[in-house]
């Protein structure tokens, strides 16, 4: 069942880190790296879970 939810309940699935830039090792024309940036599907790069609909006028 729902846990006590913090003010800020971050993401389970990334932790919080909802994107990630990966190195690919290869480098564009102009010099900078080209990196990958992966975003977090389940929370959809916000880092946190969006608290269920009604959960969230559970407190008072
Ligand atoms: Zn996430």
């Amino acid at each position: 069942m729902p846990q006590r939810a913090r003010n800020t309940p971050v993401c389970r699935d990334c932790d919080g880190f909802a994107t990630a830039a990966i190195t690919t090792g290869t480098r564009h024309t102009d010099g900078t790296r080209a990196t990958l940036t992966v975003t977090c599907p389940t929370c959809k790069g916000t880092g946190h879970t969006l608290p269920a609909a009604g959960l969230a006028r559970a407190g008072r």
